[in-house]
């Protein structure tokens, strides 16, 4: 069963995702070389609070940041830590999620550490590129498949690999409901796309080969196998019959 939000959900939905969208675009301009992925998580931890709302992540199946910070080979899951400090040349995915009044919002971006390689910089500019054509094909009518046919034309157009196994999700009264939303896939197949459903749509993009490793000990960080550099964007967005609309928006 894929849930359908009616008007006044959405309506509710839009207080989470603008909170969660103010707190990313924040956080994300903090960070600068020399400053600590704790710094970062305190900083949103505060603000999400501030604006009556709580951190969606922190303790979500243990997890114990409010952000995911996830930096170069480091796919999604990067947990907050006082002895991880950006340096110079990084680049750094930051995941925030935010519950008001029960609903979730959730977004990610990822940023550049002071100067960045060329190659880091066009897989930044990619990812996000495929990001927007996953969103432009979330239309009514059309299929699940469209989504991440979208996305993956993008990121293999480029050169880069598209993930296979973390992929988008439904979202509303939970942080993950149904459907899986891959960033992957064949046009018109799958799940017919119906007004009111709402996804979370979130490529992960890496520069060498798509296969993960991980998480080890610590039962989070998810790494490219390969080691090469991976980015992340997210929308939190609603399908209207006017077209995706974008609840992770200030
Ligand atoms: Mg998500």
């Amino acid at each position: 069963m894929i849930p359908i939000k009616t008007p006044e959900k959405i309506e509710a939905m839009r207080t989470a995702g603008r909170i969660s969208a103010k707190v990313l675009r924040k956080t994300g301009e903090l960070v600068r070389p020399g400053i600590s992925t704790l710094e970062l998580d305190r900083f949103a931890e505060n603000l999400i609070r501030l604006e009556g709302a709580r951190p969606a992540f922190k303790g979500y199946g243990g997890f114990t940041g409010s952000i995911c910070a996830s930096i170069n080979n480091q796919i999604v899951h990067g947990i907050p830590s006082a002895e991880v400090i950006l340096q110079e040349g990084d680049i750094i995915s930051i995941d925030t999620g935010a519950i008001f009044d029960g609903w979730y919002g959730d977004n990610a971006a990822t940023y550049a550490v002071g100067e960045i390689a060329p190659e880091a910089a066009r897989l930044l500019e990619v990812t996000e590129q495929s990001m927007w054509a996953g969103i432009d094909a979330a239309q009514v009518g059309g299929h699940l498949g469209d989504i991440g046919h979208a996305i993956q034309g993008i990121a293999e157009a480029a050169g880069f690999s598209v993930v296979r196994e973390y992929v988008g999700h439904g979202i509303g009264k939970a942080m993950h409901e149904d459907p899986v939303v891959p960033n992957f896939g064949r046009k018109k197949t799958g799940l017919k796309l119906k007004a009111g459903m709402v996804f979370a749509i979130e490529p992960m993009i890496n520069v060498g080969g798509y296969r993960t490793r991980g998480p080890y000990l610590d039962g989070w960080i998810v790494y490219t196998a390969d080691d090469s550099l991976s980015a992340h964007f997210e929308h939190t967005v609603a399908l209207t019959v006017d077209g995706p609309e974008i609840l992770t928006a200030e």
